[in-house]
């Protein structure tokens, strides 16, 4: 082992990086308040919330848009849409009849639990809706901040390539669904799908996995059945607490 000498520079930044990591667990663990009460707030009206992260392009919409023509007659949903700029996305949810408020972050590349309890009152909530928030497309910092949602279902599409899970373990192992999309294109593809599930299972041995054509509307009835009942438990859960 080398003599390790620290100057006076490399103190001040040894010091900064302490500083910076102080204030970064600090917003995590403000953050952590807030997304409890966010849940507190659901549970209370009895609505049950889902966090639907993925890159940008992965799909998310789509399968938002997918979900609601599927559940949404028999499920009252709302949509909170995060993005940085522009409502496009929230107007294709409109289209479909369903609320849906628009949260643009700006330069911020997740949404917080700040962010989305602000955003809840907007909607017309009541006992069994089923609240859908789209985050920022992006894979990296959205799995370290809890919404308060009842799970995270992550949005990876086939065409992104099945080393994803490896290269972002971070949001894969905090996922609770992967919904696999844009299996249609799996034809025009080298790997299998098979490569896809072994490599998410790696990182995370608990994730259920959906792999399913939004547009052409495959494999999408297991995963509209995962969504349902989970939120029928989660709500037996908190109304017998
Ligand atoms: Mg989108
Ligand atoms: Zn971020």
């Amino acid at each position: 082992m080398p003599h390790l000498h620290l100057d006076a520079s490399d103190r001040e930044e040894a010091e900064e990086l302490r500083r910076r990591m102080r204030w970064e667990a600090e917003i995590l663990s403000m953050n952590d308040r807030i997304a409890q009460e966010n849940r507190d707030y659901l549970a209370g009206v009895g609505a049950v919330a889902f966090n639907v992260i993925g890159s940008p392009g992965s799909g998310k919409t789509t399968l938002l848009e997918q979900i609601i023509r599927l559940l949404g007659r028999e499920h009252p949903i709302a949509v909170l849409e995060g993005d940085q700029e522009t409502d496009l996305d929230a107007e294709r949810i409109r289209r479909l009849g369903v609320q849906v408020f628009q949260i643009n972050t700006g330069s911020g590349c997740h949404l917080d639990a700040r962010m989305v309890g602000r955003s809840l009152p907007r909607l017309d909530l009541r006992p069994g809706s089923l609240i859908f928030v789209e985050n920022v497309g992006n894979l990296v910092c959205p799995a370290l901040f809890d919404l308060g949602e009842h799970a995270k279902i992550l949005v990876t599409a086939v065409t992104e390539g099945p080393d994803k899970p490896l290269k972002y373990p971070h949001i894969f192992r905090e996922a609770h669904v992967l919904a696999l999309t844009k299996t249609d294109l799996l034809p025009h593809l080298d790997v299998g799908l098979h490569a896809y599930v072994e490599n998410a299972r790696r990182i995370n041995p608990h994730l259920v996995i959906f792999p399913v054509s939004s547009t052409r509307n495959l494999g999408m009835r297991p995963l509209l059945d995962w969504i349902v009942r989970s939120a029928r438990a989660e709500r037996v859960a908190f109304s017998g607490a």
